[in-house]
């Protein structure tokens, strides 16, 4: 899948939006194996699955999707972007909450069947008194303690997950 990157310097600069998606195809082949190997996705899921991954999904921020103006069709508060409409748009947001609790559901899992205790959604108090919610606290035989609060976005570049930090 590196390919599809290599060649993406080649968009004129109106569209270097459309390989935002296509940036970290050849970091983890594993994680991106559904692009040649869709056998769990409908033709129709794999086919809006690569929209999306290239950006290149019917948004209106996209170049030519629209004549009048590019605010999302649903809030009006954003331009409509793939990021907007996936992440933050109040129109979305109970797909999202479900898509986010089977997430973290399906990591939580997953460190179980490693061997570690998992406990989710843990409330407790801070030092100063307020209250705090963490999504995962997972640990095995003490010797390994994890505190996880997974958070699912849009990947724009390479350096997303440490900008965040
Ligand atoms: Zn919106």
């Amino acid at each position: 899948m590196a390919g599809l990157c290599q060649g993406s310097n080649e968009f004129p600069d109106s569209l270097q939006v459309i390989r935002k998606g296509v940036e970290l195809f050849g970091d983890h082949p594993p994680a991106n194996r559904w692009i040649t190997h869709h056998k769990d996705l409908t033709c129709s899921e794999w086919r809006d699955a690569l929209k999306m991954a290239g950006n290149v999904a019917a948004v209106r921020a996209i170049p030519g999707k629209t004549m009048d103006n590019n605010r999302c069709s649903y809030c009006g508060s954003e331009i409509e972007t793939l990021p907007h409409v996936l992440g933050s748009c109040p129109h979305g947001e109970a797909l999202r909450n479900t898509r986010y609790h089977e997430v973290r559901s399906a990591i939580a899992q997953a460190l179980r069947n490693t061997g570690f205790t998992v406990f989710e959604e843990v409330h407790g108090l801070s030092t100063t008194g307020s209250t705090r919610t963490k999504d995962m606290i997972a640990f095995q035989d003490h010797r390994r303690d994890f505190i996880i609060d997974p958070t699912l976005r849009f990947e724009t570049c390479k350096s997303q997950p440490q900008d965040v930090h």
